[in-house]
């Protein structure tokens, strides 16, 4: 029988959070909370004799983007208006990018399950302005908000390199994590504003002729395109398997029953009869404000890694979570550069800090605790103020009070006891009440050694200094002494 395999090119259209539109001076609002069509003008409602003005804010987020997937920028770009008419394109036609793209030649490196690295393609980013939104009622009429009309909007279209619906997860999920890294898009799928397109074909194994594509859409979350793509590639290898040909269209992903099903036949560039647009002028990007924009980028997500593992020591692990997500990683690089172990301090988030936010519900930059707090906290550990147990008890009083380590261990008397003098009284004291397990331990039944220690821990509600507790336990218990009365 055949093999076949896979073979997937992805597209990508992220709006870019600018304040105001591509080509208008209209804010650029929440499409789900704000009033329907609130931020509208004339421009972007597509009225004769309206002149568009290119944004440069929203030129700049896409260089970075183009920047960042290491897309070579061109010097001389090109606006085209993509025609074709739909309710909710006023203009009847989208102005976009066609034979001069911002960015080219691009890839990205995406790690896979198996652990290995594989570079994707990136064959051009280009700008262009978002649509209106519309809904459509039961009764079958329909409503249009123009507030999403002329947002800014960046596709990125991969090479077709990606094997598999995984891959295309990990690749999707790597785009977006660059793009909230770079603060231009927040990558919330629901709200549509990171909207994930692949086309889809197989061929047999080994062929290095491309078949037949699909392109789906619909896909609301990062699942949905990996079990979408795999159903679309089960589904073209059986056709072919029949016998059967693959059709090119567009097809929806159907979130409940999880199926693929034909909208419509695929149009062809030319049906878009996409020429210049006439109203705006060419876009020149010189080297000088590539270069201002380059070394603007922050530090992206594979740098930090391998940064945190080559001077920190980290783990893979740990340098990858912390790297997840830029707030948390400054987070913790403020942490870092406050004075402490990285490494003390990379556990605390991940283990400790992590459980709590998760369980208040809280991002990084909502909770309460600071940097700061987190390594004077780890300091009255380090210099034995208090143990461990004690401080996970004292990070989840300052995750809901905000008030310093210090404060806490001070109004609630949770100092460690490190005093000797004490700590050999309460010993002595307990060992007088409990003469019979005296007995039983200096006669051989070492493993009562652990019920002492729970012993006076429970003295001192667990304040002890556990290293001096067992030295004192050592002398004390095995040196008879006048208080044990054996
Ligand atoms: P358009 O969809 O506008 O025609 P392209 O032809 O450039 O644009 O392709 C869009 C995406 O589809 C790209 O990511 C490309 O890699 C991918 N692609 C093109 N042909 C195939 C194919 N036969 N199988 C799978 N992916 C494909
Ligand atoms: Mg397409
Ligand atoms: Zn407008």
């Amino acid at each position: 029988m055949t093999q076949y395999e896979a073979v997937i090119g992805l597209e990508i259209h992220a709006e870019l959070m600018t304040r105001s539109k591509m080509f208008c001076g209209c804010r650029v609002v929440d499409s789900v909370e704000a009033p329907p069509n609130t931020a509208v003008c004339p421009v972007c409602l597509g009225m004769p004799g309206m002149l568009p003005v290119i944004n440069r804010q929203a030129v700049e987020y896409a260089m970075r983007v183009a920047l960042a997937l290491n897309c070579t920028i061109q010097h001389h770009n090109i606006f085209a208006r993509k025609n074709y008419f739909y309710p909710d394109l006023p203009k009847a036609y989208q102005i976009s990018q066609y034979e001069l793209p911002l960015g080219v030649n691009g890839w990205l490196d995406i790690e896979l399950d198996s652990g290995e690295t594989k570079r994707i393609g990136i064959r051009r980013v280009h700008m262009e302005e978002d649509t209106g939104k519309l809904t459509h009622l039961e009764d079958g009429g329909s409503l249009v908000d123009y507030n999403r009309s002329g947002v800014p909007l960046l596709e990125i279209v991969s090479e077709p390199d990606i094997r598999s619906g995984e891959e295309a997860r990990a690749y999707a999920m790597k785009v977006r994590q660059i793009l909230r890294y770079l603060g231009v898009n927040s990558g919330d799928m629901e709200k549509g504003v990171f909207r994930v397109e692949p086309n889809i074909s197989v061929r047999p194994a080994g062929s290095q002729i491309l078949g037949t594509r699909t392109e789906l859409k619909n896909l609301n979350s990062f699942r949905s395109l990996a079990e979408g793509t795999a159903y679309e590639i089960a589904r073209q290898i059986a056709v072919l398997r029949d016998g059967g040909q693959v059709v090119q269209e567009t097809r929806g992903w159907h979130e409940g029953r999880r199926e693929t099903f034909t909208q419509r036949v695929k149009e062809e560039a030319e049906d878009y009869r996409y020429f210049p647009e006439p109203d705006l002028p060419p876009l020149e990007i010189d080297n000088a404000w590539i270069e201002r924009v380059r070394a603007e980028l922050p530090e992206l997500p594979d740098a930090k890694i391998a940064r945190y593992r080559a001077e920190y020591g980290l783990t893979e692990y740990d340098a990858r979570v912390l790297a997840e997500e830029r707030a948390v990683a400054e987070w913790f690089e403020t942490a870092v550069s406050i004075g402490s172990d990285p490494k003390t301090i990379a556990n605390w988030i991940i283990n400790d800090l992590f459980r709590l936010m998760n369980e208040h519900k809280q991002s990084i930059t909502e909770i309460r605790i600071s940097p700061h707090n987190l390594v004077e906290l780890i300091q009255l550990v380090s210099n034995q103020t208090i143990n461990n147990n004690t401080a996970k008890e004292v990070l989840a009083e300052m995750f809901t009070t905000g008030q310093p380590a210090q404060t806490i261990v001070q109004s609630r008397g949770l100092a460690q006891i490190s005093d000797e003098t004490t700590l050999r009284n309460l010993i002595n004291q307990i060992l007088v009440n409990h003469p019979e397990e005296v007995i039983a331990y200096r006669n051989g039944k070492q493993q009562l050694r652990g019920w002492f220690v729970g012993q006076v821990m429970k003295a001192t509600r667990g304040q002890a200094n556990p290293a001096l507790v067992n030295k004192l336990l050592t002398q004390l218990l095995n040196t008879p002494s006048d208080n044990t009365n054996t």
